[in-house]
């Protein structure tokens, strides 16, 4: 018997000492966009519903939480968010939540010298770290840790899904490489609304420019618009693209400032920035892999008319006699 007690012993306090579950409920998993309800869903899978508070074509910068957000908030087991401004209104809520330990933002659990800066004494970053799906790799790591820290129990599945997602997001990495591949370097140019496509042109070597910073929210000013279809005309770049969830009224600004200095620029497509879209769109690969092809397929095939405005030869006589006889007419009227 007494060779028996250790052994019995040790089965004991494993039986008294290992973890239980008080709750045997799923946990509540709540994140801020429909882009971080699709990658923390694919990690969840099958053991809880992940409910998002902005909603689908809604931009994230903008957007005014309803009593009902502030409720979801409070009732969050966990609360997955980018952080970084991405959220402008729910910033000081989201990282009290985060204090508490009950929310998690993606920029911040990054590694610092991922994430790219925005402003020259490098404090601040641009926090549109998804449209870079091999970021996103880091990312996940980071998400499936902070579930296995609120749910122990599905540590097994969370890991699981993790690994299956890895491989979906390689996969997109490879799709995104081969249609950009289709580009002859010299035309890889990307101008879009808002400064959300930095880390995806970075991963992907394009050289760019948006007309807004890395708020959708920010003022552009006139100077701003004409100094953007210079550079259009300089680059002979013929498209830009417009953002779902951003109104088009300054891109539209732009092509008419360009078409007034010679130059006709049209919209090469619309792309998914903040928020996932519809059909293929509808989840984060499928939304990446579109833009892939709207920004590509714009590039290789824009309206015929784009480019240099052209002068029509009929016109020629007269643009050249008007400022000759504006200044006979003005000199008779001082006569
Ligand atoms: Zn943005």
């Amino acid at each position: 018997m007494r060779k028996f007690l250790p052994v019995m012993l040790i089965i004991l306090s494993a039986v008294v000492f290992s973890p239980i579950s008080v709750n045997a409920d799923p946990p509540t998993v709540l994140t801020t966009t429909t882009v971080l309800q699709d990658i923390v869903g694919n990690i969840v899978g099958d053991v809880t519903t992940v409910e998002t508070l902005i909603q689908k074509g809604v931009d994230p910068h903008d957007y005014q939480p309803s009593a009902e957000d502030s409720n979801k908030l409070g009732n969050a087991d966990v609360v997955f968010y980018f952080g970084g401004g991405v959220e402008e209104v729910l910033d000081n809520t989201l990282q009290s939540l985060s204090d508490q330990g009950r929310a998690m933002a993606i920029t911040e659990a990054l590694p610092k010298d991922l994430l790219i800066p925005s402003d020259e004494e490098g404090k601040l970053f641009n926090p549109h770290v998804w449209l870079d799906p091999v970021l996103m790799e880091v990312a996940i790591y980071n998400i499936t840790n902070k579930l296995i820290e609120i749910d122990p129990d599905n540590t097994a599945t969370y890991n699981a899904n993790r690994d299956s997602y890895l491989l979906e997001l390689q996969q997109l990495h490879n799709a995104t490489l081969k249609e950009v591949d289709k580009l002859p370097e010299d035309q890889k140019f990307l101008v879009t609304q808002h400064g959300a496509f930095t880390y995806w042109v970075t991963r992907y070597g394009f050289e760019y420019r948006s007309l807004e910073g890395i708020s959708t929210t920010d003022e552009v000013s006139l100077q701003e618009i004409d100094a953007l279809a210079q550079y259009l005309k300089d680059n002979q770049i013929k498209v830009i693209y417009l953002e779902t969830t951003v109104p088009d009224t300054q891109a539209q600004a732009v092509i008419q400032a360009a078409e007034g200095i010679g130059w006709k620029v049209a919209i090469g497509g619309t792309l998914y920035s903040g928020s996932l879209g519809d059909g293929e769109a509808s989840t984060y690969t499928g939304m990446m892999l579109s833009n892939a092809k709207i920004i590509v397929n714009g590039i290789l095939n824009p309206p015929a008319d784009a480019g240099a405005v052209d002068t029509p030869v009929f016109f020629l006589p007269i643009v050249f006699t008007l400022p000759v006889m504006a200044r006979l007419v003005s000199r008779k009227k001082r006569v």
